[in-house]
């Protein structure tokens, strides 16, 4: 018999959350950390969970004790045009987004996982082996502990949750398909600044270069830069002076005179795009960035890492309870990520940082005019519905026809010179 139903390899947001809804489901499930401490998260995240991961995070529970940790709330984020604010309406249906440290989110959600019936958290287990069959099947896993042996672990299925170096995928051969991301980024924390655009917080498209200020956890103001990557040298020169430069060009950008810089800078120069099969072997699936990891700019991942492991548990954990048959039921996950994988192909694009082309210019300028445009565009960004409630036929001609008769602004803010 096998140890456990389940093998989830990986506890931080993909993998407590398939944990916990296998859990629910009645399942045994080994959730495996390589991590000892329940308080390790990741550092390298903007933790800004968009909007259309709200009704998974209300179905699993997690979205109220998120809030109970001081989450902030944000309802809707204004987007700079040449042609003035698209400003974000209260009562546009859009679903909120939602923000907390990874350093209280990580925790919180280990801690609802392991006191799921059903989970056992291994922590301090890194996963070094699988246990396969003669078929390629995966069987299993084998962990390292500290100075104990090594453990075997079996079940009927293994997850790999474990990141965007997924060590089960790479021990598992699976291919990798790298894309390049032409930007860089950086971001800090502010106590006392004042937003003075549109909305929650807002995002500057601003030709090749992206920047965004959020209301987040602890009362305090995220400011990211995304710039494209010809704009490094000068970073690399003076990385807070080339920063603070962006920022205070940007048109209504915000207030930070006497607000109290709370952290250093944060970011990466180099982060590429990498996607992976999620069914990728008999008794083997890929969840959150081990499956996918994608431009950080849209801020994606969180919201891919909940949602895919819960539309993973939907999928398989029935067959599982009743040994039904697993094989279709994975491809009814595969079917699910399909949401995933149209989007990460726009992403790509936009990850090259290429000017904005006709189409994009031509929406925007629409949805600072047209509240149906708008609230599209804020659906798209949310990844609150797939793609094609933006990108249709419809909307482009709407949007053209709407562009072309709109009224020219009577002051419009300068951009920041590149
Ligand atoms: C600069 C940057 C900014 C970002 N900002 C945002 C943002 O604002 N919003 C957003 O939605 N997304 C953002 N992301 C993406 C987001 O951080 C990831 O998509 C998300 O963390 C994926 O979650 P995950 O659970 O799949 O993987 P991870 O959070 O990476 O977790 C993987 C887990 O697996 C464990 N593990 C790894 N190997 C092993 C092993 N061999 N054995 C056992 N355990 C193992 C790790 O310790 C870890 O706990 C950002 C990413 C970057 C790089």
């Amino acid at each position: 018999m096998d140890d456990y139903d389940v093998i989830v390899v990986g506890a931080s947001i993909a993998g407590c959350t398939a944990a916990t809804a296998y859990g629910r489901a009645g399942l045994r499930v080994a959730l495996v950390e390589r991590h000892r401490s329940p308080q390790a998260h990741k550092t390298l995240c903007g933790h800004f969970v968009l909007g259309g991961t709200h009704d998974v995070l209300q179905r699993l529970g997690f979205w109220q004790p998120m809030v109970t940790r001081g989450a902030a709330v944000t309802t809707g984020l204004g987007v700079w045009t040449e042609h003035g604010w698209i400003v974000p309406r209260p009562d546009n249906g859009v679903p909120p987004a939602i923000s907390l440290h990874r350093s209280k989110l990580d925790p919180l959600l280990r801690e609802i996982a392991a006191a799921t019936p059903g989970v056992d958290l291994m922590l301090g287990h890194r996963v070094v082996g699988l246990v396969q069959d003669h078929a390629g099947g995966v069987r299993g896993v084998v962990t390292a502990n500290g100075t104990a042996g090594p453990t075997e672990l079996r079940a009927r299925l293994v997850v790999g949750a474990d990141g965007h170096h997924s060590t089960v995928a790479r021990l598992a051969g699976v291919p990798e398909d790298h894309a390049p991301n032409e930007r860089f980024l950086f971001w800090t924390y502010y106590e006392g600044a004042t937003m003075n655009g549109p909305g929650g917080g807002q995002v500057w498209p601003l030709g090749r270069d992206v920047a965004v200020c959020i209301r987040v956890d602890g009362g305090l103001t995220q400011v990211g830069v995304f710039p494209a990557k010809d704009r490094l040298p000068e970073f690399t020169d003076d990385r807070q002076g080339a920063f603070d430069r962006f920022v205070a060009g940007l048109p209504d950008g915000p207030s930070l005179a006497g607000a109290r810089q709370t952290s250093n800078l944060v970011g990466t120069t180099d982060y590429p795009c990498i996607r992976r099969d999620p069914t990728p072997r008999p008794g083997l699936v890929l969840i959150g960035d081990a499956a996918t990891s994608s431009d950080p700019v849209p801020a994606v991942g969180c919201g891919w890492a909940f949602r895919s492991a819960a539309w993973l548990a939907d999928a398989t954990a029935e067959p599982l309870a009743r040994g039904g048959d697993l094989r279709r039921a994975v491809l009814g996950y595969r079917r699910a990520h399909r949401f995933i994988d149209k989007y990460d192909a726009l992403g790509r694009r936009e990850a090259l940082a290429r000017p904005p082309g006709a189409l994009q210019r031509t929406v925007r300028r629409a949805a600072v005019s047209d509240p149906d445009i708008a609230r599209r565009l804020a659906t798209f960004a949310m990844r609150a519905a797939p793609p094609s409630a933006l990108l249709n036929p419809r909307v482009v001609i709407r949007a053209s026809l709407g562009s072309r008769t709109a009224a020219p602004r009577a002051r419009q803010p300068a951009a920041p010179a590149r």
